[in-house]
């Protein structure tokens, strides 16, 4: 039986590895030059630079031991700016509650309920069925925690922490999403060694070694149906058969390119991020109260940084990414810049192909969280027979976490068992 996946973002490398586990001869198709999608690694002035994500938390360890993928555990995952001062979250539990406990007395309260949101979560990460929300919120008041499902995340916060450090848990066009959200990107935070693109890599050489052909300067541009089943996709003029088609890209871009699904119309939002990754030559000068903590993400008013080549002496040269101001934040270094760049929502839409510029494929915000996401009750299938979907667009949602890929492979065993 012959499946194709469209994207070898790390979630379409995913599925196609799982997918070649239950005996499917897969082939994966990418548009772009290269594999890897938004989890990319650049070498830029002989320095490596993770181009658009950075830091690794969301994905499962079962995900993380199954493709080998290692982290830079820092003491250190995530340092905050609070009222002049620089307060650091320690990967050691106890110390860090000691610490932030001093600044905001109700923290270990306030971890706590997002610790027990997180174990809920976990109950229903793996799953060919996204659960509604109308179930997590009966497990959430079963287990005490029904306000991480009812309030926004604006209201949760309020009740712990001061009104200026709220955009530190939530970016601020997502206080409105429920509190959940503020549990989903509460993580320990990891740098990967050689950055972000280590991981399609080592998904990439087992997914071969099963025997996955993997093709890149491969745009999909049509999903072809007939008689209301997938028949394979045409890229450029060529069409490619298949039994069946896991699209493993924003659901907005499968859309568009499906008969009967064209008139769906989905948000994918206004992406208004900005991403600076920069080299400097060696012997860069830090502010002296920010040296203690580049190790992991800092938090700034000004803007989320991190200097991975503290670390991880593979980068090659003293490395800056950042998400924020670039003139508030370079003026807390002094040195000489070897290589400058940019990336923002148009890059993403140009480079990695998502509508909309979202890096999350679609909003994290209802309609299209849970089993909303990307439509109501699909969750991995569509009406199409044989077409399924993957990726950041559907449960659980965006970030490096790989369950898109894994669940989609999980829905088509059911299905397979089931006679197709
Ligand atoms: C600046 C930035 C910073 C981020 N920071 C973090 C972070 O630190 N941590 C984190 O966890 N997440 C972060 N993210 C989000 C994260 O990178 C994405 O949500 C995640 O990588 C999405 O993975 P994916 O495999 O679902 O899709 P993608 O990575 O979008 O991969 C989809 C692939 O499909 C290909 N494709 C698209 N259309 C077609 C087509 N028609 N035919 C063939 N191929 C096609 C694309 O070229 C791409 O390679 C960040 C994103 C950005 C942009």
């Amino acid at each position: 039986m012959k499946a194709l996946v469209i994207g070898a973002g790390h979630n379409g490398l995913i599925a196609s590895y799982y997918l070649r586990k239950l005996g499917l001869d897969v082939t994966v198709l990418e548009a772009s030059h290269r594999i890897g999608g938004m989890t990319e690694s650049a070498v830029e002035a002989k320095a490596v630079i993770s181009r658009a994500s950075y830091v690794l938390g969301i994905m499962p360890e079962s995900l993380r031991r199954e493709f080998e993928i290692p982290i830079i555990e820092s003491e250190i995952f995530q340092t905050i700016e609070y009222d002049g001062e620089l307060i650091p979250f320690y990967r050691e539990p106890r110390r860090r509650r000691e610490v932030l406990g001093k600044y905001f007395p109700k923290f270990s309260e306030f971890e706590d309920k997002l610790f027990k949101m997180k174990e809920i979560m976990s109950w229903f990460t793996f799953t060919s069925s996204p659960p509604s929300r109308e179930k997590i919120l009966e497990v959430a008041e079963r287990e005490g925690v029904p306000e991480m499902v009812k309030d926004t995340s604006a209201h949760f916060l309020k009740e712990y922490l001061p009104r200026e450090v709220h955009r530190y848990f939530i970016y601020p066009s997502m206080e409105d999403a429920p509190a959940y959200m503020v549990a989903y990107f509460y993580n320990e935070w990891s740098l990967v060694p050689s950055g972000m693109g280590t991981i399609p890599s080592l998904i990439e050489k087992k997914a071969r070694s099963l025997g996955v052909e993997i093709k890149t300067r491969s745009k999909v541009d049509q999903i072809v149906i007939r008689n209301g089943k997938v028949t394979g996709v045409k890229v450029g003029d060529r069409e490619l058969k298949a039994d069946l088609v896991v699209s493993a890209i924003s659901p907005v871009a499968t859309f568009s390119m499906t008969e009967p699904l064209m008139d769906l119309k989905l948000d994918p939002g206004k992406g208004g991020w900005v991403k600076y990754n920069v080299v400097f030559r060696d012997g860069v000068k830090v502010r002296d109260d920010l040296k203690p903590y580049l190790q992991g993400i800092i938090d700034l008013e000004v803007g989320e940084i991190i200097m991975p080549s503290v670390l991880d002496e593979t980068r090659g040269a003293p490395v800056l990414e950042f998400m924020g101001d670039r003139e508030e934040v370079l003026s807390m270094f002094s040195g000489e810049i070897l290589y400058e760049e940019k990336i923002t929502a148009d890059y993403a839409l140009r480079y990695y192909h998502a509508p909309g510029g979202n890096l999350n494929h679609l909003p994290m915000r209802y309609p299209y969280l849970f089993d909303g996401r990307p439509v109501k009750g699909w969750g991995y299938r569509t009406p199409v027979k044989g077409l399924y979907l993957s990726g950041a667009g559907t449960y659980p949602g965006g970030q490096v976490t790989g369950i898109p890929g894994y669940n989609v492979a999980l829905a088509v065993e059911e299905d397979l068992q089931q006679g197709f």
